[in-house]
């Protein structure tokens, strides 16, 4: 067996060391209509990342300095056309700021609201991280 080719095999395989959002969180399905601009399955993603969609489409919202609602089927509906790329950078804030242990980069993380204080705690390292309420 070819030494070189053994050692490419086995750094082929260690896991990359950058953290982007991890692939279990579905990407936003956003769809133009009119003027308004809808994610179909906003429910869907925020139970992934277990946040409320009202906190974060307020993120989004406040962000955008737009208007917008959330219908019974989950879908949310800004009311102003924001393209694709924009609301997926957005989105990608709320879960750096909002979701993301800031101690170990997990996104198994949890909300807690105490009043005016918001903490992100980590279900996988137990880090307590303070943010700013939305
Ligand atoms: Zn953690």
């Amino acid at each position: 067996m070819d030494y070189e080719k053994l050692l490419d095999r086995l750094y082929s395989k260690l896991p990359e060391r950058r953290s982007p959002p991890p692939p279990d969180i579905p990407p936003l399905e956003v769809v133009h209509v009119g003027v308004q601009t809808k994610v179909r399955n906003f429910k869907e993603v925020c139970d992934v990342i277990m946040r409320d969609p009202r906190i974060c489409s307020r993120y989004l919202l406040k962000e955008l300095a737009a208007r917008g609602a959330i219908d019974e089927s989950g879908v949310f509906t800004i009311y102003s056309r924001v393209s694709t790329q924009t609301i997926n950078q957005l989105f990608k804030r709320f879960l750096d700021t909002y979701v993301k242990c800031k101690t170990c980069g997990s996104y198994q993380t949890e909300l807690k609201r105490q009043g005016k204080v918001w903490i992100i705690r980590c279900l996988a390292c137990g880090a307590e991280t303070p943010v700013k309420p939305i």
